[in-house]
């Protein structure tokens, strides 16, 4: 199945770094809808001038997953490997107050990204009929014709690889 997120982050380079999808993400054909009004809502919400860093974008446990920060309004990023004990007092007040005036902007996208989040679960990942989380082995939305496609896919790459 095709991965449609390239041209996804193409068309959204306020979102996604240089227009480039990230690492180790990918959105199936089901989702790629979804995905592409996700981001047209998320631009929407922004405030101008500001901007998101999509980290990831997967399905996990039948539904589809978007990683994101928020990009500051000085152009940083937060550091998830951050260390607040090397910051000075002043430094350490700005960015609380940073925080504090996105709180509102930070709450309001996540509810947009969990609303489509929450849509994945209903459409199969692969063709985007309706459909629901079940257990196949794994947990998928998948209907039994796309499963059937993904299983024959991955048994040819096995083939391929012997
Ligand atoms: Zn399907």
């Amino acid at each position: 199945m095709e991965n449609h997120l390239p041209e996804i982050a193409a068309r959204h380079p306020r979102l996604f770094e240089n227009g480039q999808a990230p690492q180790w993400s990918y959105v199936l054909p089901g989702w790629a809808s979804l995905l592409e009004q996700l981001c047209v809502n998320l631009e929407a919400a922004l405030p101008p001038g500001r901007r998101l860093r999509v980290v990831q974008v997967k399905e996990k446990f039948g539904g589809l997953r978007f990683y994101y920060d928020l990009v500051r309004r000085d152009g940083r990023v937060e550091d998830v490997y951050y260390h607040e004990e090397d910051e000075t007092e002043a430094t350490k007040a700005a960015r609380a107050l940073d925080r504090a005036a996105d709180a509102g902007l930070a709450e309001a996208l996540m509810k947009i990204k969990q609303a489509a989040e929450n849509k994945s679960q209903e459409l199969c990942e692969g063709c985007g009929c309706p459909s629901e989380v079940r257990r196949e082995g794994w947990h998928t939305t998948m209907c039994p014709a796309c499963l059937a496609a993904v299983r024959a896919e991955r048994e040819a790459e096995r083939e391929g690889q012997s």
